[in-house]
């Protein structure tokens, strides 16, 4: 089965963004052993649109289109594959009640005339559920090829493609694809490589697909199955051996994010949190709220940015940070210690360092972390030497004090 993708968008021609729907959709077809021959890019332009969707239904059995379903006048994408493909568009009723409700429920405000048009779908097409945006997606069968025409925001093609196409392709070329994903962190790319290179290069089925994120990384391991008991059999080794090698460090097998994780164990335990945090300024908190429910567990999150609030807020005694710093393991574990005190927490935790890109010395360069947690077994505090970026920095070190927090709670 040969796939090809189009991404839709002059903002993309222009170099305005990134065509990071193409990185993903490409990922994904090389996880189910789909062959890609073509990626191309056109702006929101109706005769060169036709063309490029023309010549690839031509020599493509699937062909994959990203963008240009908005409600406005230069969203053609829908018309105009329609148009390759001889279909016309009808009302979709489902489309229709769906959209309102989400604009009853999510956005607050009557649905527009314009919106309407997002329901105006090409007649006898499969329809894609949008549960992240208001544009479904579809599936156009023509003879010999399938479009498929997806939102661009990558926050609502990305779960409409897990959710509904890989398993439209799974079906058209008849296997069952399973995937497990495994998060992880503390551990570079390039050391995960070296500890799996013989896995990875006796790979057959099941596939690992490593894939490096902002100071993590994720590996997806897909097996082609008869069906998802079969699937869970042949990754279930495959899996457990990759966290048998990397220990610790996999915080998921089953693509949960970090705090997501943490909230689980916070809930399970019954325990309660409160963070005092610098340079990370609030992703700790932020991160944590995210989870629904947060408010069951979570009770405070302190940005003590200045040595000032660090005294005043948490209790950080003068003399420490006169003798030690801001920066330094004991100042850490007093903040850690005077939000878990002052807020009557079960958990106390707590960031300071320096994100740089000024601001550091020969003693303190920029990247020195320290991270601690306060509980009633005591106080471990951790230093972290991060390299990158300052949003690079502060988000390691976020991610790191959530390590530090799921290693209390697995502890506990
Ligand atoms: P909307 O209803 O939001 O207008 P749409 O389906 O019409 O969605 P576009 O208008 O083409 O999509 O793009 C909307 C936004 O989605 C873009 O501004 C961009 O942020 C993002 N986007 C579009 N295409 C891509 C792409 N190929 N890679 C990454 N982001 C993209």
């Amino acid at each position: 089965m040969k796939a090809e993708i189009i991404s839709v968008g002059t903002e993309l021609l222009m170099g305005q963004i990134l065509d990071t729907n193409a990185r993903f959709i490409a990922q994904r077809l090389a996880e189910a052993g789909v062959d890609h021959y073509y990626s191309s890019t056109v702006g929101d332009n109706e005769q060169r649109l036709f063309d490029t969707v023309k010549r690839a239904a031509e020599r493509s059995d699937i062909v994959i289109i990203t963008g240009g379903l908005g409600p406005t006048g230069d969203d053609i994408t829908k018309e105009t594959a329609a148009r390759v493909a001889g279909k016309r568009l009808v009302l979709d009723e489902e489309s229709l009640s769906a959209m309102k409700e989400r604009f009853e429920r999510v956005i607050h405000r009557p649905m527009s005339e314009n919106n309407a048009k997002q329901a105006m779908m090409p007649e006898g097409c499969i329809i894609l559920k949008n549960n992240n945006g208001t544009a479904p997606g579809c599936i156009i069968e023509t003879d010999g090829c399938a479009i498929v025409l997806m939102p661009g925001p990558p926050k609502e093609m990305e779960p409409m493609f897990d959710e509904s196409v890989m398993p439209y392709l799974a079906r058209r070329s008849g296997r069952t694809l399973y995937t497990r994903e495994l998060r992880v962190f503390g551990i570079g790319e390039s050391t995960v490589d070296a500890m799996l290179a013989d896995m990875m290069q006796a790979q057959t089925n099941p596939t690992i697909a490593p894939y490096a994120l902002s100071g993590e990384m994720k590996l997806r391991v897909t097996a082609k199955c008869a069906d998802k008991a079969e699937g869970e059999r042949l990754v279930k080794p495959i899996a457990d051996e990759i966290t048998s090698r990397l220990g610790d460090a996999v915080y998921s097998t089953d693509g949960l994010e970090l705090y997501e994780v943490c909230a689980g164990l916070m809930r399970e335990n019954g325990a309660t949190l409160a963070v005092a945090e610098s340079c990370t300024g609030g992703m700790i908190a932020s991160m944590l709220i995210n989870v629904p429910g947060s408010s069951e567990w979570f009770l405070e999150g302190a940005v003590t940015y200045s040595n000032e609030a660090k005294a005043s807020r948490l209790g950080v005694k003068h003399e420490t940070l006169e003798k030690y710093g801001a920066v330094s393991g004991e100042t850490a574990r007093e903040m850690a210690e005077g939000i878990r005190k002052t807020a009557c927490s079960d958990i106390g935790l707590a960031t300071t360092g320096i994100a740089g890109p000024g601001g550091g010395t020969p003693e303190k360069p920029v990247g020195l972390v320290y991270i601690a947690a306060a509980s009633d077994k005591g106080t471990v505090v951790e230093r972290l030497d991060l390299g990158g970026s300052r949003e690079r920095i502060r988000r390691s070190a976020a991610l790191s004090a959530l390590m530090l927090l799921k290693k209390t709670l697995d502890a506990e």
